[in-house]
């Protein structure tokens, strides 16, 4: 007899049945990107919250993009209350 297993977390990724969003490059069909203008981002981490793709990095200095998973819905430029993030077309 195998091991039991006591949750499912204990099983390994592979065995999930379905795929993990950062295993896709989602910013290959991107449209539109967010550009961030440092001098009027005031750091709130707002953006950061609301990312549905978790693709706003932030480094503990500044905001930056994650272009590989970042498919250009807009929500972040949408949220950020100073307006310091710029849609721009691809
Ligand atoms: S455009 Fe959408 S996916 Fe890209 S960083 Fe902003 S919220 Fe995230
Ligand atoms: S929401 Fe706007 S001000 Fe806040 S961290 Fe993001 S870009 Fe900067």
């Amino acid at each position: 007899m195998g091991e039991t297993l006591r949750s499912w977390k204990e099983l390994p990724l592979s065995a999930l049945p379905f795929k993990l969003s950062t295993e896709f490059k989602t910013g290959d069909w991107r449209t539109f990107r967010p550009v961030v203008d440092q001098e009027k981002c005031t750091r709130c981490l707002l953006c950061w919250v609301y990312c549905p793709d978790m693709s706003i990095v932030w480094d503990g200095q500044r905001i930056s993009v994650n272009y590989d998973y970042c498919k250009g819905c807009g929500i972040c430029a949408r949220e950020c209350p100073v307006k310091a993030i710029e849609m721009v077309k691809e």
